[in-house]
């Protein structure tokens, strides 16, 4: 068996596009022999409501006896975001040691890019994100409350175990992946504390992978950069904020939220990696039959290439190239006039023809 697989729908859109996913996977159960087992959790803002809690108590338990969790989307205006974050996807993230957070930024085939040149220009490279520390801490606090002098502190960790892991994930994964170069978003010009010693760490993992071109680059700099000339980049490290910002840049360079796929990963295997879209629960468009359920496809097929079927993975990509070339069958957000449903049927009707080079 390939694995076993934790679906996670979540919230609003995230339990349609999920519905597509499924789809897909079972037609790669049924006509392509793949052999994995998958379960459905409810774990959403529905089951906090009932339950006073986003997951069960052996929640986090029950998920680690999985090879990858495939995740949805979460938020809902019943139940506040924090709670939604640190009580769900911050444990997952943090329990599971998914300290890598990846993201391809890739324009395909049939996406208009909102970038007039990018028509001739090859967007194509991935975003690695620290995932599990540095500005995204809970420490800090408010003091001085409601009065005139009322001051809040919020605290960035970075360590240096933290910073290796990210910086020698990032080289590691240029060198295996044929990529020449890595750039390191940095702002050590003001940030002087925490990005001086993210430089340093990072600079001495780069000096020990010399084949590897590395470059810093400021990261309001690298911002503008991703629209001007976003064909210079092939492996972007940064940290959890930067990381975070860059990557929604990233998303809408490359054709859009309802496109974007990421993974967070626990490098070591010890423990679940999770699969999911960028794009959250949506509540404008849910229900409506609007959401694109290309992130959560794409973002299976990288599930699916974490467990090793990479000849899915690019099949799939493949098959969503295909899908994007007519746009009666893509969604509205990307200029189609699908509903989320059509999308995902037109999608499994490809799989489903085009079955050549795979066994
Ligand atoms: P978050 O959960 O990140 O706080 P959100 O759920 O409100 O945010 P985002 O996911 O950031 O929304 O998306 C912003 C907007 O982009 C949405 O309100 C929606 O209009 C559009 N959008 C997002 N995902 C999709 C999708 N899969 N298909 C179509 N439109 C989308």
């Amino acid at each position: 068996m390939a694995g076993n697989i934790a679906i996670v729908p979540g919230d609003g859109i995230g339990k349609e596009v999920m519905k597509q996913a499924v789809k897909v996977l079972e037609t790669l159960e049924t006509d392509y022999a793949l052999d994995v087992d998958y379960d459905v959790f409810d774990w959403s803002s529905d089951y906090y409501v009932q339950h006073g809690r986003m997951l069960p108590e052996d929640g986090l338990e029950t998920l680690k006896n999985y090879d990858a969790i495939l995740f949805g989307a979460i938020g809902d205006n019943r139940v506040p975001d924090d709670v939604t974050v640190w009580e769900l996807i911050m444990p997952i993230r943090k329990t599971f040691e998914q300290y890598v957070n990846f993201r391809p930024v890739k324009q395909l085939q049939g996406i208009n890019s909102p970038l007039d040149h990018s028509q001739n220009k090859k967007i194509d490279f991935v975003i690695l994100r620290e995932n599990s520390e540095g500005e995204y801490s809970d420490s800090g606090g408010l003091m001085f409350q409601g009065q005139e002098k009322e001051m809040a502190i919020q605290n960035s960790i970075f360590t240096k175990q933290g910073i290796k892991n990210i910086a020698e994930f990032a080289f590691d994964y240029a060198r295996k992946h044929h990529y020449s170069k890595v750039t390191s978003a940095t702002k050590s010009n003001a940030i002087t504390h925490t990005m001086k010693f993210w430089d340093k760490e990072v600079g001495k993992i780069a000096e020990s992978h010399s084949d590897i071109e590395y470059e810093k680059v400021y990261v309001d700099a690298l911002a503008a950069k991703f629209v001007q000339q976003p064909e210079e980049f092939q492996v972007v490290l940064a940290s959890n904020l930067f990381g975070d910002i860059l990557s929604d840049l990233g998303s809408a360079v490359a054709g859009g939220l309802g496109i974007s796929p990421s993974a967070n990963i626990n490098p070591s295997g010890e423990f679940p990696s999770m699969f999911e879209p960028v794009h959250g629960s949506a509540p404008d468009i849910s229900g409506k039959g609007l959401a694109n359920p290309i992130a959560q496809i794409w973002s299976l097929a990288l599930l699916l290439e974490h467990i090793g079927r990479k000849d899915l993975h690019d099949h799939i990509l493949r098959a969503i190239e295909q899908l994007l070339s007519d746009k009666s069958k893509v969604t509205k957000d990307i200029g189609g006039s699908a509903s989320t449903d059509e999308a995902g049927d037109a999608l499994v009707k490809i799989l489903r023809e085009n079955k050549v080079g795979i066994t």
